[in-house]
């Protein structure tokens, strides 16, 4: 197959899924999968990120699209207050909180950093508003380091295939590094997010069209739970009707 897929390592934890044929579909249907989010500089990146909290990436672009051109460095949204600044985001959602996190963090960038974001997941993770999910996007996206972010679409795709069996994001990140060969885990992040928005939705999978029926454990648990279709009551009567047995009156 194109886009073949080097298994993990000899101490990789071993799920039930064939990992290295879900990683080769994923890379074969996916091959231009890259972070949704418009940005040119980490700094708006991170911005973008924090923005894209419970927001969709397409506002979060079209918010960014009017700000940017505007204020795009550490400087301009630290002098802004946070009340200006969330006049300007309010289309994102949560706008007086992330406004807040932004100025904060730019002041801090100015203060300890020297106007620039720092490259390690720990310190990202020390800024206002900066989780883990959005410290392993930026560094992975700004700055090319391997690290898989875990959103509700990599959390729900992952478990449902079978490549993590985990309840938390933590963990899901945690099995899949252990799982998919490093220098995949990058593309990985972007293969899965493009899964769970095309065919692995949340509300209803089209397993019948995926490529990774074959290997994925949710898919095999649909077809062994699935009760037999339940008879509508017209199919039952016709059945009484041709077996001849009575039907009430
Ligand atoms: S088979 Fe269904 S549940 Fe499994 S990855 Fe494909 S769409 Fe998702």
């Amino acid at each position: 197959m194109a886009n073949a897929v080097a298994p993990a390592g000899p101490n990789a934890r071993q799920p039930d899924v064939n990992v290295t044929a879900v990683l080769s579909h994923l890379a074969a249907m996916y091959p231009d999968a890259r972070c949704a989010l418009n940005y040119t500089t980490p700094f708006e990146l991170l911005v973008a990120c924090i923005l894209s909290a419970q927001c969709t990436d397409k506002r979060v672009n079209i918010v960014t699209s009017r700000l940017f051109p505007r204020y795009n460095r550490p400087e301009h949204f630290a002098g802004l207050s946070p009340e200006e600044l969330a006049e300007e985001i309010r289309d994102c959602g949560l706008y007086r909180n992330k406004a807040r996190h932004i100025v904060q963090l730019s002041r801090i960038l100015l203060d300890q950093f020297d106007g620039q974001v720092p490259e390690s997941r720990e310190e990202l993770m020390e800024l206002p508003g900066v989780g883990r999910k959005t410290a392993n996007v930026v560094i992975s996206n700004a700055f090319e380091q391997p690290a898989i972010a875990v959103d509700t679409h990599v959390f729900r795709v992952a478990n449902r295939i079978g490549l993590a069996d985990a309840k938390d994001p933590l963990k899901t990140e945690q099995q899949l590094m252990e799982v998919i060969p490093r220098s995949l885990w990058s593309r990985a992040h972007h293969w899965l997010i493009h899964h769970g928005r095309t065919l692995c939705s949340a509300r209803s999978p089209q397993c019948h069209a995926c490529p990774i029926e074959p290997y994925c454990r949710y898919a095999a648990e649909q077809k062994t739970t699935s009760p037999a279709a339940p008879v509508r009551p017209a199919a039952k009567a016709a059945r009484k009707a041709a077996s001849g047995e009575a039907t009430a009156p």
